[in-house]
């Protein structure tokens, strides 16, 4: 399983899926995409190989910034319906996620009484709490970090925002994932392999940490809300 985000300048689901491809040795049952651009949000997610998840896509949709996923099922059957990317119910918000939510059921009953779910995914109980969370904050950002907080279990998490073009959003606990930077781009993902096509140079991320990746800038809080600074590293190509 993997993940993949880009923000740039470039057509993003040649990259999503060229990145996708190359994390395919991590193993799958399924693939997505969701890209966005003026129009909004367009999901693109198949049962089956990266092959399938291509056929799938609308060439003539051109965005340029998005997010992918391979999944390996832990809570719900290989599917369409539980493929990532998942959405909240109103679709402003659409994430993809590799771990698995230890305390979904709580969350779900304390938060999600109320919202109607789609899949069967552990998933999908983060998105929609990040929903209902911005209800009551009105701050992305915010609602994000607190969703983050309140989660437990393992999870590399990237997030977009159908209102926001400038911002990725991304989590990481206990599950492997990196930013990769880019001249005019930036890149989050689970190995470089997922992205030394456009970079070799890569940012570390640490348990709980999580990230406001944007084109030009990369912001990396820690659980306590500090920013912190680090230096990227040169990822060798081991061909
Ligand atoms: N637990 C999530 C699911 O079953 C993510 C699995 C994964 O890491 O791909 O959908």
């Amino acid at each position: 399983c993997g993940i993949v985000g880009y923000i740039g300048q470039q057509d993003t689901k040649d990259i999503l899926l060229s990145g996708l491809e190359k994390l395919e040795y991590r193993g799958y049952d399924s693939a997505g995409i969701a890209v966005r651009n003026t129009e909004g949000v367009h999901v693109s997610k198949v049962k089956g190989r990266i092959a399938t998840l291509r056929e799938a896509v609308n060439e003539n949709v051109h965005a340029t910034m998005g997010i992918g996923h391979t999944r390996w099922a832990t809570h719900g059957a290989p599917s369409r319906e539980n493929a990532h990317p998942h959405q909240s119910s109103t679709e402003r918000f659409t994430i993809v996620h590799n771990g698995v939510i230890e305390n979904y059921m709580d969350i779900r009953n304390q938060y999600l009484q109320d919202v109607e779910l789609q899949s069967e995914t552990d998933t999908e109980i983060i998105v929609q709490l990040i929903e209902v969370l911005y209800n009551e904050l009105n701050d992305v950002a915010a609602a994000f970090r607190k969703a983050i907080e309140l989660l437990t279990g393992s999870y590399a998490i990237a997030l977009i925002d159908s209102e926001d073009s400038k911002t990725i959003y991304v989590a990481k606990n206990k599950s492997p994932l990196l930013v990769g930077l880019g001249d005019g781009f930036n890149m989050v993902a689970s190995d470089s392999m997922a992205a030394l096509h456009v970079t070799d140079q890569f940012l570390e991320l640490m348990d709980k940490e999580t990230v406001i990746l944007r084109r030009e800038e990369v912001e990396i809080i820690d659980p306590d809300g500090q920013q912190v600074t680090r230096e990227p590293f040169t990822a060798e190509i081991d061909a």
